[in-house]
């Protein structure tokens, strides 16, 4: 039976990227050998990391615009860190929007000042904060764009001449917006790009070199840059399968084409939980996340039923997260409009039986 895969990540990739990855597990381009026993110093693999990083700044128009994409290790939460260290001299400030923005203030704390400009933590993160100040003199202002456990999405960036750093990480490569505005964005790879084991960074150059501590080289990002990020062994197989995902994406019309159809996949079940009455959505219409749908069932007596119906269509992974309950339906960028639709129709015969 066919899997609908909802889950919030590590989650759904495309199958030919599955595929082209699998296949070179065992024969890298016709070699006879595997990609992962090969030296990343090879021609073969260098072209994997070249075309991956121009492949990022291509896809989120950045081009000839001063912005490197390198790949590092260390997953999204080794960013909340390397950034504070890279480019906190004194004052920085956070929305806090929720658990990953949280752990990002956290760790920008022992670099100097953080000053938090707004939170949504009185209504459990179920909004996006609007209408906040943004204090003079920070060094930069971090957003999370998109909040994965609650289901919050920022839609509208503040208009500002502090530098802005973005967690990008559940939500990059899935909808149009102007790169160019950000300074810094970071993601791991895990959400919409690849397996575990990578994270993207792409960093407009002229924001870096304004600290004055020394900065570690492995965490250092002109370090990683200067060695068009091959300082260390990177992570392989992570980053060839990315830029596969990036080649499928780019094949498929690049974000523009992808935009409209998370946009459909998004109207399509926001339109189910607000007409059926067995289920109520958790974020705030408004600031409602296109990759990661929050709702509830009205009445948890009915809970058996409907994982037993979900689990009978082939529906995989719409558990909430332990901090909000309820379900989570991931709709990231592989996950196709029909997958989409057969969770709609399980609800609306839940709506049926109920
Ligand atoms: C998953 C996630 C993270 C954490 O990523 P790791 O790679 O596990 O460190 C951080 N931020 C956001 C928005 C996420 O969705």
């Amino acid at each position: 039976m066919k899997k609908h895969n909802f889950s919030a990540g590590p989650c759904i990739l495309p199958q030919e990227v599955l595929l082209k990855a699998s296949e070179a597990i065992m024969d890298f381009n016709g070699s006879g050998l595997s990609l992962i026993e090969i030296s990343h110093r090879s021609k073969d693999f260098v072209e994997v990391m070249e075309n991956a990083r121009s492949l990022a700044i291509e896809l989120l128009g950045l081009e000839g615009k001063g912005y490197s994409a390198i790949f590092l290790q260390g997953g999204a939460s080794m960013q909340f860190l390397m950034t504070a260290y890279n480019l906190l001299e004194k004052k920085a400030g956070y929305l806090n929007t929720g658990t990953w923005s949280e752990k990002a203030i956290k760790e920008a704390k022992m670099f100097g000042e953080i000053v938090e400009v707004g939170s949504s933590k009185d209504e459990n993160f179920n909004y996006i904060p609007k209408g906040y100040s943004i204090p003079e003199g920070l060094d930069y202002l971090h957003l999370t764009s998109n909040n994965t456990i609650f289901g919050t999405q920022i839609k509208k960036f503040p208009n500002t001449n502090v530098p802005l750093v973005c967690d990008m990480s559940s939500d990059i490569f899935s909808r149009q917006l102007d790169f160019s505005q950000f300074d810094l964005i970071y993601a791991g790879a895990q959400k919409n790009m690849g397996p575990a084991g990578a994270t993207l960074v792409v960093i407009k150059d002229d924001v870096l070199g304004k600290v004055s501590r020394q900065i570690p080289s492995m965490l250092n990002y002109q370090v990683h840059i200067s060695k068009d990020s091959m300082f260390n062994t990177p992570p392989v197989f992570a980053v060839y399968t990315s830029m596969l995902t990036l080649e499928w994406l780019k094949n498929a019309g690049g974000i523009t084409a992808i935009d409209e159809i998370n946009e459909k996949k998004a109207q399509l079940i926001y339109s189910e939980i607000d007409l059926n009455p067995v289920f109520k959505g958790y974020a705030n219409k408004e600031d409602r996340s296109n990759m990661n749908a929050t709702f509830n069932l009205t009445d948890d007596k009915l809970k058996d039923t409907f994982d037993a119906l979900c689990k009978e269509a082939g529906i995989n992974g719409i558990n909430g997260h332990r901090s909000v309950g309820g379900y989570r339906a991931s709709m990231y960028n592989a996950l196709s409009l029909e997958s989409v639709g057969v969770l709609v129709d399980v609800m609306s015969e839940m709506e049926r039986k109920g």
